[in-house]
């Protein structure tokens, strides 16, 4: 284990320096765990056996001729985040954060969400017997809703948007002692997504690539990636950053105008762009508040990178790509990466000779012939008293 400092944060969880070196990097001899638990060195994980019982991490680099071909950018690669239980790119950090939970003895874990990382965190919690309540806005996927619900989860919805239920998910994750998995504020959420930067650099035979595209909600998948690659380059691993490329959904873009104000570079003045940031089609990155957007940029920024916004008729193009090209299954948030690189190339920000990684990081997840227990999440104030009260009246299915 190479963690060595003792900042605390909640539940004892202890965080999170590393000794750099090449020692905490997986031995070019094969071996040792799958998936994310191979990069445990650098993870905040005491020694010991991994409590969590589902395989996460270790998603496919896939090269496409499809893709390649229709893109041109022959050194296209495809990092599918969708293979994971709950076919989005939350379930690394919700492994994470329960591993640690098991391990403190927590019995509930919390999160606010705009539905993937709930789902993550619902079906997580019903593979280790917990608890879990979820704070969602009204707007949020009846789809998405019904999933956690069948799966057990405790569902509130709030009139006032995602930023109200964070606020309120981690203000109960205060007041019940919780295990609180919100996005961007536990730093285990960044630690977990950091795995996919090492995986990149082992699948690409230990280089790394010249440029990552990825969506943008609250900033940690961007942010995670960049910490990944600094940690590689810490270690002895890599010797230059690849260019980290954000996307975010025209329709609600704020780490791209807070880019283009910074840089002065990028396209603004995108239409749209409401305050409620719910016109897009983009659900899984539709946040107007990102918890780690300064990260977000910080990693842009450290890179040479860019901020990228595409509106939903290039997120749907690219979804259809994405199947058609690549037998991929999306959901819009997910295929914001290709969207992005599109987007990148016309405007000059990738070169087509480059090697490109994009990540794909959700797909449309379907409940099966499960009934969805309720028609809708009960709405409440954002209040503790109105949690309390909800959780009486409205005890697990
Ligand atoms: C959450 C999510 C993202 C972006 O993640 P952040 O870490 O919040 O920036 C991208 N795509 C999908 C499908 C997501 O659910």
């Amino acid at each position: 284990m190479g963690q060595v400092s003792g900042t605390r944060w909640a539940h004892g969880c202890e965080l999170l320096e590393y000794r750099y070196g090449p020692d905490l990097l997986p031995g070019r001899a094969d071996g040792g765990p799958a998936g994310m638990w191979r990069y445990r060195a650098l993870l905040p994980v005491d020694p010991g056996p991994i409590h969590y019982p589902v395989p996460v991490g270790g998603t496919p680099l896939l090269a496409l001729p499809g893709l390649r071909a229709v893109t041109g950018v022959p050194e296209l690669f495809v990092k599918d985040e969708t293979r994971g239980p709950s076919a989005s790119n939350k379930d690394r950090a919700t492994a994470l954060v329960l591993e640690g939970g098991l391990r403190t003895g927590a019995d509930t874990i919390t999160t606010a969400s705009t539905g993937n990382a709930a789902v993550a965190t619902a079906l997580g919690a019903a593979a280790v017997a917990l608890r879990s309540v979820i704070f969602v806005s009204t707007g949020c996927r009846p789809d998405k809703v019904g999933l956690m619900r069948a799966a057990g989860a405790q569902v509130f919805a709030l009139a006032d948007g995602y930023s109200a239920a964070v606020e309120l998910s981690r203000a109960a994750a205060r007041e019940f002692g919780w295990l609180d998995r919100n996005t961007g504020v536990n730093p285990y959420t960044t630690e977990a997504k950091k795995t996919v930067a090492l995986e990149i650099w082992e699948q690409l035979r230990r280089q790394p690539p010249d440029v990552v595209v990825a969506p943008v909600g609250d900033g940690p998948t961007l942010a995670g990636l960049a910490k990944g690659f600094d940690e590689l380059l810490a270690c002895g691993g890599i010797e230059r950053l690849p260019r980290l490329i954000g996307v975010q959904a025209a329709n609600c873009q704020p780490l791209v105008r807070a880019w283009a104000g910074a840089d002065g570079s990028a396209t603004s003045g995108a239409p749209g762009d409401p305050a409620s940031g719910a016109t897009t089609i983009a659900d899984g990155i539709a946040v107007t508040r990102p918890t780690a957007g300064a990260l977000a940029l910080d990693a842009v920024r450290r890179t040479g990178g860019a901020m990228v916004a595409v509106p939903d008729d290039a997120l749907s193009a690219a979804g259809a790509t994405l199947l058609r090209y690549g037998g991929l299954g999306s959901e819009p948030a997910g295929a914001a990466g290709l969207a992005g690189l599109v987007a990148a190339l016309a405007g000059g920000l990738v070169d087509r000779a480059e090697r490109v990684v994009v990540m794909l990081t959700g797909r449309e997840l379907a409940a099966g012939p499960t009934p969805v227990p309720e028609p809708a999440a009960p709405v409440i104030e954002p209040d503790l008293d109105a949690v309390r009260a909800a959780l009486a009246d409205h005890p697990r299915n």
